[in-house]
């Protein structure tokens, strides 16, 4: 999930100061569940935005708005609110702005939260960062405890020498990830796993943008190749 949270409403307000007619749009995956995106949250700004003389021309919450063709088709009746509006506003991380962005390039499109992280919900409404997304995880060697993320300095080869009680040196209650990693190592009887260096990282896997295809797209595009290249050869013969 990507954890976010709401700007304040004083960087809202200077960030929308030339706005006076906004239609907002939310997110019904992660930023409901972080209490930022949701049909409440959107109630909740527009109350504000418009005791502030603002005017909300509508809103919508889609169910996950980085799927940008959903969002199209849910945006579809509400062109007429959308055309009244100077400006959208996005309560959802970055991608949702940017799938209203990709739809909609004649409109000025705000981002009304802050992305913070990708994260495991641990308890209800409580959110840690356990993965950056780097493109090669190989976490099996360290027992599923990953050090890239959960490591303060992202070190492979730990642990450092700022462990204190099984603490990280930063504090905040912040278990050290190396010593995350020996228990559960020791657990599985798998201690030998960090006798050896470990091989630095292709960093290259991570090139930005990163982009996917699912395996059933890629079956389809090589069909698809296939029966051009077919229609292609009939043509020549
Ligand atoms: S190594 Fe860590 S950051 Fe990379 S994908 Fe695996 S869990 Fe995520
Ligand atoms: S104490 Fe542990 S978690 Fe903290 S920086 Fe050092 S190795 Fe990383």
């Amino acid at each position: 999930m990507i954890v976010q949270e709401t700007k304040s409403k004083e960087l809202i307000l200077e960030m929308l100061k030339d706005v006076k007619k906004i239609f907002l749009v939310g997110c019904g995956d992660c930023a409901t569940v972080c209490e930022a995106g949701g049909e409440n949250d959107l109630k909740n700004i527009t109350e504000f935005l418009e005791s502030e003389g603002k005017k909300v021309t509508g809103k919508i919450v889609p169910d996950t708005s980085c799927h940008i063709p959903d969002v199209k088709m849910g945006m579809k009746k509400h062109a007429k609110e959308l055309e009244d509006a100077d400006a959208i506003g996005v309560m959802s991380c970055g991608a949702g702005v940017q799938s209203l962005g990709t739809l909609y390039e004649e409109k000025i499109v705000y981002p009304l939260n802050n992305p913070l992280f990708l994260g495991n919900t641990e308890r209800f409404g409580q959110h840690v960062e356990y993965c950056s997304a780097c493109g090669e995880c190989r976490i099996d060697q360290f027992g599923a405890i990953c050090p890239v993320t959960r490591c303060y300095k992202g070190i492979l080869n730990g642990p450092c020498g700022g462990v204190n009680n099984g603490m990280c040196e930063i504090g905040n209650d912040t278990p050290c990830a190396w010593v995350l990693a020996y228990e559960r190592l020791e657990k599985q009887n798998r201690l030998d796993n960090l006798k050896e260096p470990v091989q630095s990282k292709n960093w290259a896997a991570h090139l930005r943008p990163m982009r996917h295809l699912n395996p059933s797209n890629i079956k389809k595009m090589e069909e698809k190749a296939a029966k051009r290249a077919a229609k292609e050869a009939q043509k020549g013969k």
